[in-house]
């Protein structure tokens, strides 16, 4: 299997042939047509399985090929670590570089003001942890009302590190009419429990 035949646009297979991947890994294989035609997905996987360009790269395409586009966010991919943010704010640059789709990053632990400054300028992927997240809706410089793609990041990582009531809250705030990708390493019952919630009728995918 190739990237080729993955019904992916040129401008993706064009970023990821210079990026140097020549085979998508068992997960995107797997992952990448399930999400381009539209399901909600629950993925058992670890870092390093290549787990964000199996999220990313269809965000990318899905995003980049509508044909109308109303302004404001329209994916939130939200992670427990400000490491993981950057990195996959990174992914995003390098998959989606030749495509006119804008994405930032948001951590706590830095000033706000560089991360208000790009969402003024508009995104259509914000990359979140989710303390600044939370805060920053509530100075409402943030609005989800347009949301189309919510992604779960390491969700059993969000339940030991103690966000777990923050995903919750979120949960609350964004629209209920969207596409979830639901991401963890383990499956405890809390975790089951939250996808559940989350999911509807999902594809279920393990490497
Ligand atoms: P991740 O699991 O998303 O953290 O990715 C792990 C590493 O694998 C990253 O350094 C990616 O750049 C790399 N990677 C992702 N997909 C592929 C691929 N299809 N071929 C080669 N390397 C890849």
């Amino acid at each position: 299997m190739a990237f080729n035949n993955l019904k992916l646009i040129e401008p993706i297979l064009k970023a990821v042939a210079a990026e140097g991947y020549t085979t998508p890994t068992p997960i995107q294989q797997k992952a990448i047509p399930l999400v381009l035609d539209g399901n909600d997905l629950l993925g058992c996987a670890q870092t390093g399985t290549g787990k964000t360009a199996a999220f990313s790269i269809p965000i990318i395409q899905l995003l980049s090929t509508q044909k109308q586009s109303r302004p404001g966010i329209k994916a939130l991919i939200l992670t427990p670590t400000r490491e993981l943010a950057i990195q996959i704010n990174e992914s995003l640059a390098s998959y989606g570089k030749f495509t006119k789709i804008r994405h930032t990053v948001i951590f706590g632990g830095v000033s706000q003001l560089h991360q208000t400054n790009a969402l003024k300028r508009g995104v259509d992927i914000l990359v979140a942890t989710p303390g600044r997240l939370l805060d920053l809706i509530n100075q409402k410089f943030i609005d989800l009302r347009h949301l189309e793609i919510f992604v779960l990041d390491e969700a059993d990582r969000m339940l030991d590190m103690g966000f777990i009531h923050d995903v919750k809250k979120l949960i609350n705030i964004i629209p209920t009419k969207r596409q979830t990708l639901f991401f963890s390493a383990t499956m405890p019952s809390e975790i089951q429990k939250l996808a559940d919630t989350l999911l509807r009728n999902p594809k279920y995918v393990e490497v």
